[in-house]
């Protein structure tokens, strides 16, 4: 504001935020007893930041080049605190300027906690996505479906001696990236054919109350494909019900359709289906997958 004063006289080069210094970048930011008020609020020392640096442009280009950090995280946590911190400074003066309302010191504080939470949350799952996805992407021989297709995988795990189960179900785009997983602990299995069906109309009532479409679903137990593909109900008579309800609720989805893959592309569903059986848990998560799920998908 200082510069553009030679240019144009009519423009005045006094601070708005405090009426009593030029209105220099390094005022405003800094010097400015409005801004430090929020610095001092967000615990943050002007004085070293001015020690370390000549101007605030300086400062600022240091935020993406300094060389002598060694601990990135910490380095990040920084570099968003004062990111934020500047641009609240900077709202403050526009809102003076433009709007004549003077800053709330608290407001302000209060406005930086909440994009810097906001911030933290976002670079938490982005880092549990990435490792989710490399994870998932190249240790099993599971095929990624369609552009703009979700493809969720079913699995059931059975246990013979106290007819207990467990099912496992995962939400995966065409890159790979997991859009949601479910675990869920049953008693009472007739037998494993019987839970899987189990599995499957559960998947498929589950994508539905999700409100998901452009859906394919993918089983390991081949009879219960064949079944559900079949023009007949030539299946156990206490599974015809499940048959029966499935291909009902199938039929709702535009194109959605259960297809049979080997066992060893399946593991993924497989993991959560073990979980919830021995863990008798039942989970569900979708943005952020907890560590102990993603080490669970890891090798899968
Ligand atoms: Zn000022």
């Amino acid at each position: 504001m200082v510069k553009l004063c030679f240019y144009k006289s009519d423009i005045t080069p006094t601070c708005p935020l405090c009426d009593q210094e030029p209105e220099t970048l390094d005022h405003l930011i800094l010097d400015c007893a409005s801004s430090r008020a929020i610095w001092f609020a967000m615990n943050i020392n002007v004085a070293n930041i001015q020690s370390s640096s000549n101007a605030v442009t300086s400062w600022i280009i240091s935020w993406f080049s300094d060389p002598s950090i060694t601990n990135q995280d910490y380095w990040n946590t920084w570099i968003i605190m004062v990111m934020i911190t500047t641009w609240e400074i900077w709202k403050n003066r526009c809102n003076k300027v433009f709007r004549n309302k003077s800053p709330n010191i608290t407001k302000s504080v209060k406005s930086i906690n909440y994009q810097i939470q906001h911030c933290f949350q976002i670079m938490i799952h982005r880092q549990q996505q990435s490792t989710l996805n490399k994870s998932l992407q190249f240790t099993s021989t599971w095929e990624p479906p369609f552009i703009g297709q979700l493809k969720i995988n079913i699995d059931v795990s059975y246990d013979d001696v106290d007819k207990e189960f467990g099912f496992g179900l995962i939400i995966r785009d065409y890159t790979g990236t997991c859009r949601g997983v479910r675990g869920r602990h049953c008693n009472g299995g007739l037998n494993a054919e019987h839970s899987e069906r189990f599995g499957v109309l559960e998947a498929i009532k589950w994508v539905k109350d999700l409100n998901l479409s452009n859906l394919v679903f993918e089983s390991d137990c081949i009879n219960v494909v064949n079944s559900l593909k079949g023009a007949t109900l030539d299946v156990q008579w206490e599974n015809q019900g499940f048959v029966i309800e499935i291909r009902h609720l199938l039929n709702s989805f535009s194109n959605g359709s259960v297809n049979y893959v080997k066992r060893t592309a399946n593991n993924v569903a497989q993991k959560p289906a073990n979980k919830a059986r021995t863990s008798r848990a039942t989970f569900q998560h979708f943005e952020i997958i907890p560590a102990d799920i993603v080490d669970l998908l890891r090798d899968a």
